[in-house]
């Protein structure tokens, strides 16, 4: 009897394939023979109207949807039937139950080919499936740089009222330390310390000084922009001096501002000059104790010779501009010999 039965089902499970099968081979017959109007009938009928709604809202969300539905149209393509089936063996595509599940699925086949793949609400089945992106870039195309800002740019919805020093600290950037009311260490900029990037947000950090002569690329800047951090870029440069003496009023009152995180590549040498330059013409006439000296020690084999190049060049380069010494000749003599001091320690 039990033999019986499992007889039936099977039969009954060879029948339904082949009805199915016999129904794909007379669609496509017919779709063949009446040719685009065939399938879009053919398409129509199986169509299920519930699933319409969904499909239409899911591309209204689309950030491209304007291309999508009406200059390149390729959200239409939904209304076809070879959305739901494939085209070389007529089987249902792998249909995911929800949207979620479907684009893990689509970011697995992006790694995995190399190629954009995105989502549809299917109109045939119940079902959200993966296919080609018509509209996403080359994956080839889209660079490490652009995809650090689609990770870690994003403005945060509550500002620190404070800088939370510790909070800074724990995320153990090289050469991290504590400045004036704000930070210096690694620039974060680097793929290496990103992980940091939304940690220094929430603690605080509201401006980031850039340091490096050498640096061209924008990524910092817009990472600031779209993260709402203000950015400032003051090179370091003994060739750039002009370009540091018009710009050191405002370095100076961002240092003063405090929250900043200024560094060079890697927040040692360009700092130590910058953090001089600071110092020299401007904090220790208000009493401000100068910096602790973290790049140009004697210890790592290093001597004060670049900062002095640099302090000499503005010392002269505002000697000749304004027609008089920014201060005596010996108290600047006096604060060179106090970083010469510190770099020993
Ligand atoms: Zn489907």
């Amino acid at each position: 009897m039990r033999q019986k039965w499992s007889c039936l089902a099977l039969a009954s499970i060879r029948i339904t394939e082949f009805t199915s099968l016999k129904r794909y081979i007379h669609e496509r017959r017919n779709i063949r023979k009446t040719g685009k109007m065939g399938l879009i009938l053919t398409s129509i009928k199986r169509i299920r109207p519930k699933n319409i709604g969904c499909w239409l809202t899911d591309q209204i969300s689309q950030p491209n949807r304007f291309r999508c539905l009406f200059l390149q149209r390729t959200a239409w393509g939904a209304f076809s039937i070879y959305s739901h089936i494939k085209r070389s063996n007529g089987k249902p595509k792998i249909a995911y139950s929800t949207k979620s599940k479907a684009e893990n699925a689509a970011v697995d086949m992006t790694k995995k080919y190399g190629k954009p793949f995105t989502v549809y609400k299917c109109l045939f089945c119940d079902g959200w499936h993966v296919s080609q992106d018509p509209h996403g870039l080359p994956v080839q195309e889209k660079s490490t740089e652009a995809m650090a800002l689609e990770k870690y740019a994003k403005k945060l919805t509550v500002q620190a009222m404070e800088l939370d020093v510790e909070k800074v600290l724990s995320t153990a950037i090289p050469d991290l330390a504590p400045v004036y009311g704000g930070f210096r260490g690694r620039s974060l900029s680097s793929t290496k310390q990103l992980h940091a990037w939304n940690t220094m947000m929430e603690a605080g950090i509201n401006q980031v000084i850039d340091l490096r002569a050498d640096y061209t690329s924008d990524f910092y800047s817009e990472l600031c922009r779209k993260s709402g951090i203000s950015y400032f870029h003051y090179s370091v440069s003994y060739e750039e001096v002009e370009q540091m003496a018009r710009l050191f009023p405002e370095f100076c009152r961002l240092i003063d501002n405090g929250r900043f995180y200024i560094a060079c590549a890697m927040g040692l040498h360009r700092t130590d000059i910058a953090l001089c330059t600071y110092w020299v013409f401007y904090a220790a006439d208000k009493g401000i104790a100068p910096p602790e000296i973290r790049g140009y020690r004697r210890v790592d084999g290093h001597n004060t010779g670049k900062i002095m190049r640099i302090l000499n060049a503005l010392y002269k380069y505002w000697t000749t501009q304004n027609g008089k010494e920014p201060m005596p000749i010996t108290v600047f003599r006096e604060r060179k010999e106090i970083i010469n001091e510190l770099s020993k320690n």
